[in-house]
Formats: structure tokens, sequence, C-alpha cells
């Protein structure tokens, strides 16, 4: 099988322009996703390339030449969607050297040392380094998913069918295969290359999609203040915890804080101070506790925690070591420091008295008022 090389710029250019236009539509649909306009622009500029190779006829080197480096910079910017995408630094001078280069060698062995297989092999290289930084990226630890092992391993094919085409230019300038032979494995290379890059394209979409999802649960389970737990994230976690305790027999506890007085802070020191207090008991409190607990800001001045494997006498010391804490630690609010202190209820599910994670928020919440009518500043059981 040969196809001619103008029906695969062809190919090349509708390929790239219809993952650029949904690139396009991802950007103009979530204007806050960078990466999808770089993708986008990736997708645009090889589709420029493709148009610019697939006017060969009119100068041949001057077309090449420009053609394959508009691609190797379009290649580059997948590699700056990427970083985008992380949020790291985007190589920008180095996507404009790696281009620049190519290209100087490219113009070397279409006028200089004129010689096919070189030329090829500049392609070949041109593609692969921006594609194999991109790699590195993707699979850096903690950035494994779906979609980025997807894209990576789709890069990772262009480049091997890279390499497997320089060879073969080399093979057919020395003699080792005939015409026909190198026409069908250069077909067929381009045709994967193609077929990869929809296919890394596709593995960038899933991490977008993976990517829109988890701001969305920011958004649905994030108290927007604090950054810790809202209500409806604190409601799902007590069912699952209070189901997997009744199964395997195990206690759970919930305490219920309250900030104390907590009024007369915003009435003192203004409502940006007493935001600043909520922020301060919410960092303390999750910095206390272990990954497998959970601190939650159901609204107001309350948090409420979550303590899984814990029984009463557990989270009681908890109690005592939160109020503890918070007597010491006060909040710098410029130059000012803000006394804070918290009163806790403690209530507890156990397998001879088991409960339910709403009745247990109750009883906190009720153990809560004995510790305010006792005074502030403290703890209390509930009964
Ligand atoms: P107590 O010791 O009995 O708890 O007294 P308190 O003054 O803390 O009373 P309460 O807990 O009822 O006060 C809650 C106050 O929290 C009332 C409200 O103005 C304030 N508040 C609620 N949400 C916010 C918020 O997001 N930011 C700030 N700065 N204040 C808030
Ligand atoms: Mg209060």
């Amino acid at each position: 099988m040969v196809l001619d090389f103008l029906t695969l710029s062809i190919v090349i250019l509708l390929n790239a322009f219809t993952m650029a236009i949904v690139w396009g539509l991802i950007w103009w649909t979530y204007r806050g996703f960078g990466a999808a306009r770089i993708w986008m622009l990736a997708c645009l500029t090889t589709a420029l390339g493709g148009l610019v190779l697939s006017l060969e006829s009119l100068a041949k080197v001057p077309t090449n030449v420009i053609g394959n480096g508009v691609i190797f910079f379009g290649f580059c910017l997948y590699w700056v969607g990427v970083r985008q995408f992380y949020g790291d630094r985007r190589p920008w001078l180095e996507s404009i050297v790696i281009t620049v280069a190519a290209i100087a060698v490219l113009i070397v062995f279409s006028t200089i040392y004129p010689s096919n297989a070189a030329r090829n092999a500049v392609y070949a290289v041109g593609q692969s380094i921006p594609l194999a930084f991109a790699i590195l990226d993707l699979t850096r630890p903690g950035r494994r998913s779906p979609g980025s092992l997807l894209a990576a391993v789709a890069m990772a094919i262009a480049i091997l069918v890279h390499g497997v085409e320089t060879v073969a230019n080399f093979a057919f300038s020395t003699g080792g295969i005939g015409q026909l032979h190198y026409d069908t494995i250069e077909t067929v290379v381009i045709l994967l290359v193609i077929f990869s890059g929809v296919v890394w394209n596709f593995g960038m979409i899933v991490m977008a999609i993976d990517h829109l999802r988890a701001e969305l649960a920011v958004l649905t389970y994030r108290d927007e203040l604090t950054g810790i737990a809202n209500r409806r994230l604190l409601l799902e976690r007590l069912s699952a915890v209070e189901s997997r305790s009744r199964r395997e027999g195990r206690p759970f506890a919930v305490l219920m804080v309250d900030i104390d007085n907590f009024k007369t802070i915003n009435d003192d020191h203004g409502h940006a101070a007493g935001d600043a207090c909520l922020r301060h008991v919410a960092d303390i409190v999750s910095a206390t506790l272990r990954p497998s607990d959970l601190v939650a800001r159901p609204g107001g001045d309350e948090f409420c925690i979550l303590l899984s494997d814990t029984n009463a006498s557990e989270a009681a010391g908890i109690a005592a070591e939160l109020v503890a804490t918070f007597r010491e630690r006060p909040v710098a609010w410029g130059a000012r420091t803000i006394a804070l202190t918290l009163s806790i209820g403690v209530a507890e599910s156990s397998a001879a008295h088991p409960r339910t994670g709403r009745e247990l928020v109750e009883l906190a919440d009720r153990a809560l008022y004995a510790a305010k009518r006792d005074g502030r500043d403290g703890y209390a059981l509930a009964a």
C-alpha cells in the first residue's frame, strides 16, 4: 500500500484541524483551562505545517523546510501544554531552540549536503525530542492517570515509528531496500504517527475530563473559606464510616467543635479577622488529625471532626489536646494577636451502643452545649 505525499499531507492537515476544533470547543466552554488553548494551538500549528507541506509542488525545498519547521514547533506546543496542565514553567525557550536547531540542520541537509536520509532523520529527531520531554512530564510519579498514560504511550509509539522510519531511510539510501518497500514503510509510518497523534490527543482529553471533574469535586465537597470538607462531604463520610464500623464492629467518634464568643471576635476585630480565625482553626485541626479522620465546617463557627476506629476515651483525649492547643496558639492578625478558645462535644458509637452518624452528630451537639454551659474552653462527653 502506497499513498502519495499530497494525500498524506492532506490527511495530516484534516486530522490536526479536527483535533484543533475539539480543543477549541473545550477551551471555549472552560475558559480557565489554559492547557486546552495551547493544545488547540499545537493542533492548528501542525495543521498549518501540513498545509505548507501539501504545497510541495510549488517550491520543494522552502515548503519542506518551512512546513516541517512549523510541525516541529507544533509538537513542542504539545509539550508546552502538558507543562501548563500540571502548572509547571512553560518551556517556550526550549521550544524555540529545538525548532530553530532542527530547521538549521534541515537547511544544511537540503542545500549544502543534500541527503534524503539525513533530512528524514532530522524530521524524526525534531518531532521526537519534544514528545520525549512530554512523556517525562506525563509519567512523573503522582501524575500517572489513565489519560496521561494513554498520551505517553501514544507519544512513545510515535517516537518508535520515527526510529523505524530513520532506519528505513538509511537502508534505502544505501540500497538495502528497494523503492516499493521504502514507499510502503514511509506510508505506514506516517499513518501510524497520525494515528498516535489522535490517540495522545484523546489521552489529553481524558486528562482534561479528570481535571475538570476534580475541580467540580472541590466545588461540591469543599468549604470555600477554609478549604476543608463541607457538610455534604461530612454526611457522605459519616454514612461510609457508620456502615464500616457496623460491619467490622469497630467504634467511631464525632467531635462537634465551636469557637467561644466568636461574635465578639467579629465585633472587636472585624469580619476579615473572624475569617482568619476560622482558617486558623481549620489549619490546626487538619494538621493534628490522622489522614483517615475528617474535619468539616458544616457552617458558621462550628466544625465537626469524624474519627474512625476511635472510642470515647481516645476521642476525649483528642478533644482535651485540641482545647489545650488553642489556648496556647492565638491567631496572628496584623500587629495584633487574637486569643481564641474552643468548646467541644464528644460522642461515640461502639459495638455495645451502635449509633448512626446523624445520631452521633446530634449527641455531640448536645454535649457541645453542655461544654458551653460549663463555662466554655473545655469539652464534654455525650451521656
Ligand atoms: P458561643 O460561645 O456561644 O458559641 O458564642 P458565639 O459568639 O460564638 O456564638 P455563635 O457560635 O452563635 O456565633 C456564630 C457567629 O459566627 C455568628 C456569625 O456572625 C459568625 N459567622 C458565621 N459564619 C461566619 C463567617 O463565615 N465568617 C465570619 N467572620 N463570621 C461568621
Ligand atoms: Mg461559637
